[in-house]
């Protein structure tokens, strides 16, 4: 005897659905029933039969009900067959035409009642429908017709019309299983539906403005759980209290290389008066690529020294980790203080004895890659915690690192940029600084969409640029297979540009399949100019800080995503030379070219972030990296920015009350945050 059915059932359990097509179900991501009644259509339409058509609108579909009288058939030529059936409704015949598909004459027997439902138009002065959708009138009244039907996303092998009746066959059976979980004085004041109401009506409204509410009741709901997920609960914890700038951090300032722009003053402004607060800073640095966000990252780290703490930078790559290290320590050597480098290829004795420099103090500044987040590394007196392009880690990175210390100050920097709504929405606990300001002299960076044809011409403009003293990447194809086939793909392309384009150049080759001794060793002959070409994997997308790199080639351009491209060009125009950035590619589809046109557009981060948003939407923009965060089902960020804002005041206050939502009236609460973001969703952050 089977177990009851519930929203957990198979979908087989539901009359009509076998091994086949629940399979096909779970291509869309539906194993369940519950996941069926929250799977959502995409759009609705009003197949209401209307009762009279004698003048269409042109353009607009409408349903109509008649008897079917009569057909002909014609061939207008070789391999074209047209059939058009005459209906006759209440007020007026209509023909119904279809192409090529003679076998409508059995399906249509004459005399019969249907709807169709179609675009109207009217030909040689008469009322026609091409390629209708059919229904007969005898069947299905309420569901595929007569009403607003929803329309949702298929799949091959899946009509809209077998996913409808199966998400009514399990409305049937388990709407009513549909629990609350809004607590009740929060769904009366934002006027909202009941769960089970909101689901039967997002996908059987029962007029248009029961779907609104419907619709604003989902988005409501999911924006309220990925807020409660993200918010943290107001917690009384007091940080480290850094002291006013002394003596160092003064010397620090005022042997600065350059002269610091505006926003980067601001920026500091802004960290001292967060990290000599009570409350643990906790604040994310956006800035485009090459705004300067290293010397501000700098700067907290000297304050936290001179607070008698360590501080930490963690770095998603170990070239830009040895980077990093180099520049700090030229920065922090006139202090004399004590930088130390750990990642991953840091092995044997220098290990331990860094480990121990770190244990003890006398490591102040450590940078590093994921390394410093494993068991072993730990710190004599954490007090801040810095992730560079911190887009790269997940939150569970950075809590660990965080862990590592008490209360740390945390400074997070991105250069890619985020949409306000987005930044909202997936940092809301964040205080957020903008370097809106590049340093002053940056050329714009000349940029190119090239085909295949145009190679040699690239080629011969990089050869001049070279000629000049300048040097330049060139970005191998981005191969998703395997790092080795990455690994070959470099390596033949350094050899055959070596050999048959640039015989007379210096070439160096850099991935991340190298030793760290041997990427140390690339690295620093480009730095120093004894390599004129770097050819590369995305091991150089950020970060990296060349100034007399003045031209990246990007090849196959078309595979790669908007922000990557972004970073990868701002690899160049970091000095005061013209830079160059090519986009070799021929992209097949119209997002890829429309990527290709934006970048040529616009040099600007954010221009290209909010046209990213709007080509792939939150989710992919975010990338796995946010954990399952990302996907929004029904809200929408453009549209849904009040309804986000309610979500977000609602969820804080209830987390002010109720920080891990142990009050039983939170119970349905809690168990869908455990769904969405796995069991241990409290830890938000450390
Ligand atoms: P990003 O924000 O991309 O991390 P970096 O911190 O690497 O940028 O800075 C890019 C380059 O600009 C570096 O070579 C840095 O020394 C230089 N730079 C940063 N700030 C200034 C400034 N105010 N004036 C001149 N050059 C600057
Ligand atoms: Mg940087």
């Amino acid at each position: 005897m089977p177990a009851e059915i519930n929203l957990g059932s198979s979908l087989e359990r539901l009359a009509g659905i076998g091994r086949r097509r629940s399979q096909l179900f779970q291509q869309l991501g539906i194993n369940t029933i519950g996941d069926l009644l929250f799977y959502f259509p995409w759009r609705w339409e009003d197949r209401s039969v209307q009762e009279g058509i004698n003048s269409p609108s042109p353009g607009t579909k409408a349903t109509v009900r008649g008897w079917l009288t009569g057909w002909e058939e014609r061939r207008p030529r070789p391999g074209m067959t047209i059939t058009k059936f005459f209906l006759q409704t209440e007020k007026a015949r209509i023909g119904l035409v279809f192409f090529n598909q003679p076998f409508r004459k059995a399906q249509l027997g004459r005399g019969r009642e249907i709807i169709a439902t179609g675009k109207v138009e009217m030909r040689l002065g008469q009322l026609q429908m091409n390629n209708p959708e059919i229904e007969m009138a005898s069947l299905d009244s309420g569901l595929h017709w007569g009403r607003i039907v929803p329309i949702y996303p298929v799949c091959r092998g899946l009509s809209p019309r077998l996913l409808r009746s199966t998400v009514y066959r399990a409305m049937e059976t388990c709407g009513n299983m549909i629990r609350e979980i809004i607590p009740p004085p929060i769904r009366k004041g934002q006027q909202l539906l009941s769960r089970a109401a909101a689901i039967k009506e997002i996908h059987f409204p029962t007029d248009w403005e029961s779907l609104r509410k419907a619709r604003r009741t989902l988005a409501f709901e999911e924006l309220f759980l990925l807020q409660l997920g993200i918010l943290q609960p107001s917690k009384d914890v007091s940080g480290i209290v850094h002291q006013a700038h002394g003596e160092l951090v003064g010397k620090f300032l005022t042997n600065l290389p350059f002269q610091l722009t505006g926003a980067q003053k601001r920026a500091i402004a802004e960290l001292t008066r967060d990290m000599e607060g009570t409350q643990p800073m906790n604040r994310l640095l956006q800035g485009d690529v090459g705004s300067g966000k290293t010397i501000i990252a700098a700067f907290a780290l000297v304050k936290s020294v001179e607070s008698g703490h360590q501080g930490v930078l963690m770095v998603p790559t170990e070239i830009l980790a040895e980077q990093h290290y180099l520049n700090l320590r030229q920065l922090l050597a006139p202090l004399r203080i004590n930088v130390a480098l750990l990642s991953g290829s840091i092995s044997g004795k220098v290990r331990e004895e860094t480990e121990e420099d770190i244990k003890c103090g006398k490591a102040q500044v450590i940078v590093g890659t994921h390394a410093l987040i494993q068991e072993g590394v730990d710190f004599a007196n954490l007090g801040l915690v810095v992730i560079d392009e911190q887009h790269r880690f997940g939150v569970s990175q950075r809590s660990h690192l965080l862990k590592k210390g008490h209360s740390c100050d945390l400074l997070t920097m991105t250069a890619t940029p985020i949409p306000r709504t987005l930044a909202l929405v997936f940092y809301s606990e964040q205080n957020i600084t903008v370097l809106d300001e590049l340093p002053p002299g940056r050329q714009p960076i000349k940029t190119y969409w090239v085909g295949e044809n145009a190679r040699h011409k690239v080629y011969d403009f990089l050869r001049q640029r070279v000629m000049e003293g300048r040097q330049a990447y060139i970005v191998c194809p981005l191969i998703e297979e395997s790092d080795k086939l990455k690994v070959r793909a470099a390596t033949e392309l350094k050899a055959d540009l070596q050999e048959k384009v640039f015989p007379d150049f210096r070439l160096g080759l850099i991935h991340g399949r190298l030793r760290l001794e041997e990427k140390e060793e690339v690295m620093g002959k480009f730095r120093d100019g004894d390599i004129d070409i770097l050819v590369t994997t995305t091991v150089i997308e950020v970060g990296i800080d060349v100034a007399n790199a003045t031209l990246i080639v990007i090849e196959n351009a078309e595979r790669f995503g908007l922000a990557q491209l972004h970073q990868l060009r701002g690899r160049v125009g970091r000095g005061t030379h013209d830079s160059y950035c090519f986009l070799l590619g021929s992209p097949t589809s119209q997002e890829g070219i429309q990527r290709l046109k934006a970048m040529t557009a616009t040099s600007d981060g954010f221009h290209l972030a909010e046209t990213d948003l709007n080509l792939r939407g939150p989710g992919q923009l975010l990338g796995t990296r946010q954990s399952g965060l990302a996907e929004l089902k029904i809200a929408n960020l453009k549209d849904d920015m009040a309804l986000l804002l309610e979500a977000r005041r609602e969820a804080s206050a209830i987390l002010n009350r109720d920080p891990n939502l142990t009050d039983p009236a939170h119970n349905g609460l809690r168990k869908s945050l455990e769904e969405l973001f796995g069991p241990n969703w409290q830890d938000r952050q450390a």
